[in-house]
C-alpha cells in the first residue's frame, strides 16, 4: 500500500471517494500536499447502510471473538508503523518520534481495550428467580475526532464500540484526515466488510454525519462551541453523547518544590506537541517563594528547544497544526503584547509555515484573555500566588474541568489540595498520564459522558434486565 498518494475513504470495506475535493497542507511549510476524498450524502448513506448491514453479525459475534478482531487490528497498525508516523508528521507537523509514539500508542490501546471484561450483573439466582442484566450493543456509532491526536481519539472510540459490538463510521478532522484514512484501509483487511467504515470531508460532513437518522450514538472529540452543536443535533434524535471536549488546564506549583526536578515535567506537559493537548497545562500557578526560579528555569529550556519541521532530527516544537489554529493563537499573542503583558519567548521559529515561538507570559491579570482562553499553542500564561486557598479558588474559575496537576512534597497537602480541584483528572507530582484502563471525563463545559476504562466501555452498551422465573409445574 502506498502512504503517500491514494487517499480514500473505507466504506463497506473498499475504497471510495467521488470527488477528491479536500486539500491538506503540510503546516511546517504551509503548502498542499495531498488531497483526500469529500464525502458526499450520498456516499454518507452508503456508509451508515453498509454498518447497518455489519451490525447483525458483528453484535451476534461473542465478546471474545471480537477481541481476536481488535488483536489483529493491533497487529495490522503496527506493521504500518513507521510509513503511518512518516504521514502523520507530514500532515500535523509533529516531530516524528511524537508521531511514531502516537501510532504504536494507538495500537497498544487496541491491545488493552481487547483485554476488557464483558459487564454483566447477576443480582439474584435462586430457586425462585435469576435477575441479570446484560449489556447490548446500540447500532451503529458515529464517530467523530479533531486533529490534535487524529489517530489516538479515533481509537479511542473505535476500540470500544467494536469490543461492545456497534459497528462505526468515523469522521478524522478534515486539517489531518491522511493516516486515519489509510488506517482504515489497513482495517478494512482484517476487519468484516462495513464494521468500520472511514469518511473524510470539509466542515459540513460533521453536520451531515450527526442529524443522520442512522446512527444510534455520537461520540465526539474536540471544542466545547462544536461539543454544544454536536448534542443540540443529537437531542432531535434522543442519541446518547459522549463528548470530550475543551480544556484550561491548571497547574498549583506549592513552595516546598525542588524547582529543578520539576521544571522539565512542566516544560513538557506545557509545549510538546505544541501545545495542542487536551490535557496540556495551560495555566501555571506557583508559589511567590519558587516563581522567579521556576520562571527562569522554563525560560532557558524555551531558549534551548529546537523549533522547527517535525521531519527534521532533533526538532522539539513543530508548527501549529493548521491555519484556522495558528490564527486564533496569534490573536491571543497579539492581544497579550497590545496589554502590555510581559513576554518571555522562547527560540526563534521558522518564518514559514504555521510556527509560533514558546511564549511563557511572566503574571499576567487573572482576568486577562490568555489566563482565561484555552490557546491550544505554547503561550503558557503563569501566575504568582501567595495562599493555597487563592490558588485552589484561581484554579477553578474556569468553565472548563478537564484536567489538573499539584506539585508539592508534602503529600497530605498535595492530596487534599487534589480533592478540592474541580477536574476530571488530577495529577500530584506528574501530569498527562492517561491510561486504557482509567476513566477520562470532562467535568464543567469540557464534556458530557467519558472515555476509556470500564466505564468508558459501558458508554457503548445499554443495559438489559432480565428476569426468569422456573415454568409454573404443569398440573396431570
Ligand atoms: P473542532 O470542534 O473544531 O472539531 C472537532 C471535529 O468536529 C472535527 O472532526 C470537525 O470537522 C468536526 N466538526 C466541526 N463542526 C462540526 C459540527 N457542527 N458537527 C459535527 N462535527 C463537527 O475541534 P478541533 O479544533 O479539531 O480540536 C481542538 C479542540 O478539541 C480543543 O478545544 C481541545 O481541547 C479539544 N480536545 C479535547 C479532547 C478531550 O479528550 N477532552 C481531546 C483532544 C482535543
Amino acid at each position: 500500500m502506498r502512504m503517500d498518494s491514494d487517499f480514500a475513504m473505507t466504506i463497506n470495506g473498499k475504497p471510495r471517494g467521488e470527488k477528491l475535493a479536500l486539500s491538506v497542507v503540510n503546516p511546517a511549510t504551509g503548502v498542499v500536499f495531498a488531497t483526500a476524498p469529500d464525502c458526499s450524502s450520498e456516499e454518507l448513506d452508503a456508509a451508515v447502510t453498509s454498518a447497518q448491514a455489519a451490525f447483525g453479525a458483528w453484535r451476534r459475534l461473542s465478546f471474545d471473538q471480537r477481541k481476536v478482531y481488535l488483536l489483529r487490528a493491533r497487529d495490522a497498525i503496527l506493521e504500518h508503523a513507521d510509513p503511518l508516523a512518516l504521514l502523520l508528521t507530514q500532515e500535523h507537523g509533529r516531530p516524528l518520534d511524537g508521531a511514531l509514539f502516537e501510532i504504536q500508542g494507538a495500537a497498544q490501546w487496541l491491545e488493552a481495550v481487547a483485554a476488557m471484561s464483558e459487564p454483566r450483573q447477576v443480582h439474584e439466582d435462586t430457586q425462585h428467580q435469576r435477575v441479570e442484566t446484560v449489556y447490548e450493543p446500540l447500532g451503529v456509532v458515529c464517530a467523530i475526532a479533531p486533529w490534535n491526536f487524529p489517530v489516538s481519539l479515533a481509537v479511542w472510540k473505535v476500540a470500544p464500540a467494536l469490543l461492545a459490538g456497534n459497528t462505526v463510521v468515523l469522521k478524522p478532522s478534515p486539517f489531518c484526515p491522511l493516516c486515519v484514512l489509510k488506517i482504515g484501509e489497513i482495517l478494512a483487511a482484517v476487519l468484516p466488510p462495513g464494521v468500520l467504515n472511514v469518511v473524510s470531508g470539509g466542515d459540513q460532513l460533521g453536520p451531515m454525519m450527526t442529524s443522520h437518522p442512522g446512527f444510534a450514538k455520537i461520540a465526539f472529540t474536540g471544542s466545547t462551541a462544536t461539543g454544544r452543536r454536536v448534542m443540540e443535533a443529537a437531542a432531535k434524535g434522543l442519541k446518547p453523547v459522549t463528548l470530550e471536549l475543551g480544556g484550561n488546564d491548571p497547574a498549583i506549583v506549592m513552595n516546598d518544590v525542588d524547582v529543578d526536578a520539576i521544571a522539565e515535567k512542566i516544560f513538557f506537559s506545557a509545549f510538546v506537541n505544541s501545545a495542542q493537548i487536551c490535557v496540556a497545562t495551560k495555566r501555571l500557578y506557583v508559589h511567590d517563594t519558587v516563581y522567579d526560579a521556576l520562571r527562569d528555569r522554563l525560560a532557558a529550556m524555551a531558549a534551548q528547544a529546537v523549533v522547527g519541521d517535525g521531519a527534521t532530527p532533533g526538532v522539539f516544537l513543530g508548527p501549529i497544526q493548521n491555519k484556522r489554529q495558528y490564527d486564533r493563537v496569534m490573536d491571543l499573542l497579539h492581544d497579550a503584547r497590545d496589554r502590555g503583558h510581559k513576554l518571555i519567548q522562547g527560540a526563534a521559529a521558522p518564518s514559514h509555515g504555521y510556527f509560533v515561538p514558546i511564549t511563557i507570559v511572566d503574571d499576567p491579570p487573572e482576568d486577562s484573555r490568555v489566563v482565561q482562553e484555552e490557546a491550544f499553542g505554547p503561550i503558557l500564561p503563569m501566575m504568582r500566588f501567595h495562599t493555597v486557598s487563592e490558588a485552589i479558588s484561581k484554579a477553578n474559575r474556569s468553565a472548563f474541568g478537564l484536567g489538573a496537576s499539584v506539585w508539592c512534597s508534602n503529600p497530605e497537602l498535595a492530596a487534599d489540595i487534589a480533592t478540592q480541584l474541580e477536574a476530571g483528572t488530577v495529577w500530584i507530582n506528574q501530569v498527562i498520564n492517561l491510561r486504557p484502563d482509567t476513566p477520562f471525563a470532562g467535568h464543567k463545559q469540557s464534556g458530557v459522558g467519558v472515555e476509556n476504562g470500564a466505564d468508558g466501555l459501558l458508554q457503548y452498551l445499554k443495559p438489559k434486565s432480565v428476569f426468569s422465573s422456573p415454568a409454573p409445574k404443569v398440573e396431570t
